[in-house]
């Protein structure tokens, strides 16, 4: 019989198209009605003046942390499935997307197949994740035993903002 293991998993989201707030709280609403999982918490929503490619829209970005007895492999279908129903499409590399959700890190495991890296390669660099992380989980250990709070002192935090309503 198959073991159910629950595990920790965090995720980032971020939208520059549409109703960006409106996206994230109905990706938010879809994440936690996925199957076999638990929305624990979300952080604020920020906005954040984009980086790589400029000439875009600011985006809305915020981190989750979810419990789930998926796989990551299962994970990330049933998240590519809700970007899906926002009707992103894939184009311009870090170019504007109605609705993206990166795996940032699950239970801590180091996964590297074609489709999936965990931890993200990237979001120890990216002061959008690094933020909202350490704002719900500020001792949350994330690559060479840094904390999210160690992370986001070493970054540049001038294009994240607290998102005002
Ligand atoms: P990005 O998020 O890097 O701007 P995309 O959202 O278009 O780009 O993702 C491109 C591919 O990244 C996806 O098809 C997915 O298979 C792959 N991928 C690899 N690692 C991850 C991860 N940790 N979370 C989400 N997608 C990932
Ligand atoms: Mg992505």
């Amino acid at each position: 019989m198959k073991k159910y293991i629950i595990n920790q998993a965090i995720i980032a989201l971020g939208s520059n198209i549409g109703d960006s707030v409106e996206t994230l709280n109905q990706a938010l609403k879809n994440i936690s009605c996925l199957p076999q999982t638990k929305l624990i918490q979300v952080s604020s929503f920020y906005e954040t003046i984009p980086i790589g490619y400029t000439e875009q829209p600011n985006f809305i970005n915020a981190v989750c942390e979810i419990e789930t007895t998926l796989e990551p492999n299962e994970l990330l279908q049933q998240l590519q499935h809700i970007e899906l129903k926002h009707k992103r499409v894939r184009n311009i590399k870090n170019g504007p997307r109605t609705l993206d959700l990166d795996i940032i890190d699950f239970a801590h495991q180091t996964i590297d197949t074609e489709n999936l890296t965990i931890p993200h390669p990237r979001a120890h660099e990216r002061a959008f994740v690094m933020i909202p992380l350490a704002e719900i989980l500020p001792h949350y250990i994330f690559k060479n035993n840094q904390t999210a709070e160690e992370w986001k002192n070493q970054l540049n935090q001038d294009g994240v903002q607290l998102l005002s309503i």
